[in-house]
Order: C-alpha cells, then structure tokens, then sequence
C-alpha cells in the first residue's frame, strides 16, 4: 500500500498517517503538530510518533501534511478518497452510455417517423 506514496522512515507508529523518506528534516510539522511528529535520534528526519487521536490533533497533522514541502506526510485515507474519484469516473461514464442509448432512441423514432 506504501509504495507508491515513498518509503516510510521504520520509526512511524502505525495508523493512518505516515512520514515518507523524502522527509526534508526542516521540522515544520514538528512545529505545526508537535504532539504528533518527532525528530528521529539521529537527527536525520521526522516522524509519526503518534497518530492523532483528537480532533484538534487531526486538523494539526491534516494541516502539517498540507503545508510539507515535498508532500512527505502520507495520510493513507486521502489516497482511499482518490478511489471515490473513479467510482464518480464511473458515474459519470454510466450517464454518458444513458445519453448515447437516449440519442439512439430519438435518432429511431424520427427515421420511423419520416
Ligand atoms: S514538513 Fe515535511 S519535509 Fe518538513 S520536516 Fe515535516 S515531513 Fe519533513
């Protein structure tokens, strides 16, 4: 499920929210949320040391992945909402066949008519 999103740095507790690697290490989200992230022991990058567990904590890390520079701040739900995009795709293509076989009706009628 990760993949495509980069690799998440082992520290990351597990839950929906996650840092990636191409973590730049300037600590903004540490900064924005700092219940949530955490700098790694060897300095190097941050981490999801808690997954939000408040509202107030959500709308922090929502908003720390937000402004994240190199979107290195995965919120797993938002790629579930991506799916809900291609059921809309879907939607959309199913009134397109609607409007195709309505057209083939009116295209009928009138050469019987004629
Ligand atoms: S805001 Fe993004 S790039 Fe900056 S420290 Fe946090 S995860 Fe890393």
């Amino acid at each position: 499920m990760r993949g495509m999103e980069g690799k998440a740095h082992a520290e990351n507790v597990s839950g929906r929210f996650y840092v990636n690697k191409n973590c730049l290490n300037h600590g903004l989200c540490k900064v924005l949320a700092p219940q949530n992230f955490t700098q790694s022991s060897d300095q190097t990058h941050i981490y999801v040391s808690k997954q939000p567990e408040t509202s107030e904590e959500l709308a922090a890390v929502i908003d720390a992945a937000s402004q994240c520079p190199v979107n290195a701040i995965i919120d797993t739900e938002a790629f579930s909402v991506a799916g809900d995009v291609s059921t809309t795709s879907s939607d959309m293509k199913r009134h397109l066949i609607r409007l195709l076989l309505l057209a083939l009706v009116v295209v009928v009628w009138l050469l019987a008519s004629s």
